[in-house]
């Protein structure tokens, strides 16, 4: 059997995938969403780079209550078809992603590298040639921990990634 290590470009989700419509830091509800349309030149440069989208994101909120997990899954959902829509022209473009429901320091939630791993392990992911963006410091830590070039989603040099 062939081995081939994939690349990845993993994205937190709130505040850097998705932003809330209503402006605020916490969602007013499910439907409080639209992708980050500044982040969609970068998927579409990593995509056509062959890399695997990962979305990677702490939902506390789930064992908090805020939200079920039911809720979630549906939302995540409909955020992954609205991105496939978005990248229909790239044919073949893979996203996965892992969700982590406790808010305690449990080993898949950020800063800790399990939902990374997983992912790894899954695709075969060559974590020192894969990238991760996110918004806050849990997602540095956790591109840290996975050996991941880390770019917050707010850097300016996020314009110049996956251009020769
Ligand atoms: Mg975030």
């Amino acid at each position: 059997m062939e081995f081939t290590l994939n690349k990845a470009l993993f994205i937190d989700l709130d505040n850097t995938l998705i932003k809330t419509i209503s402006g605020k830091t916490f969602p007013l509800g499910i439907s409080d969403w639209k992708l980050n349309e500044a982040l969609l030149p970068i998927i579409e440069r990593a995509v056509k780079r062959n890399y695997i989208i990962a979305i990677v994101t702490n939902q506390g909120g789930i064992e908090e209550g805020f939200i079920t997990e039911a809720q979630f899954i549906s939302k995540l959902d409909d955020i992954i078809k609205e991105l496939i829509k978005k990248l229909n022209k790239y044919k073949g473009v893979r996203i996965v992603s892992e969700y982590c429901k406790s808010y305690k320091e449990v080993y898949e939630r950020k800063p800790n590298p399990g939902m990374g791993y997983a992912i790894a392990l899954d695709f075969n992911i060559d974590m020192k040639n894969s990238i991760m963006i996110g918004d806050r410091e849990e997602d540095k830590g956790f591109a840290d921990n996975c050996n991941l070039t880390f770019y917050n989603v707010l850097s300016s040099s996020l314009e110049t990634l996956f251009i020769d």
